[in-house]
């Protein structure tokens, strides 16, 4: 499972996860932690242009009030 987080003050809620990284929405800069398990990292291209989609997808719904978004 591939879990992005919205970072507020440099904390998120998976503070710890081994496998993270630091992506910003294209349209405003707002941080958002990508938490990836082992079988995902293989395939983290695909995961970053799904959380691509998902962030422009968040700005435009409701400006990122949605702290936790899940990628499938
Ligand atoms: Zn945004």
């Amino acid at each position: 499972m591939v879990i992005l987080t919205k970072v507020a003050d440099g904390i998120s809620a998976t503070n710890g996860t081994p496998n993270e990284r630091v992506l910003k929405c294209p349209s405003c800069g707002q941080s958002y932690k990508l938490a990836y398990g082992e079988t995902e990292r293989y395939h983290l291209d695909a995961w970053l242009r799904k959380a691509d989609a998902v962030l422009r997808k968040s700005h435009k719904q409701n400006s990122h009030e949605t702290n936790v978004l899940e990628l499938r």
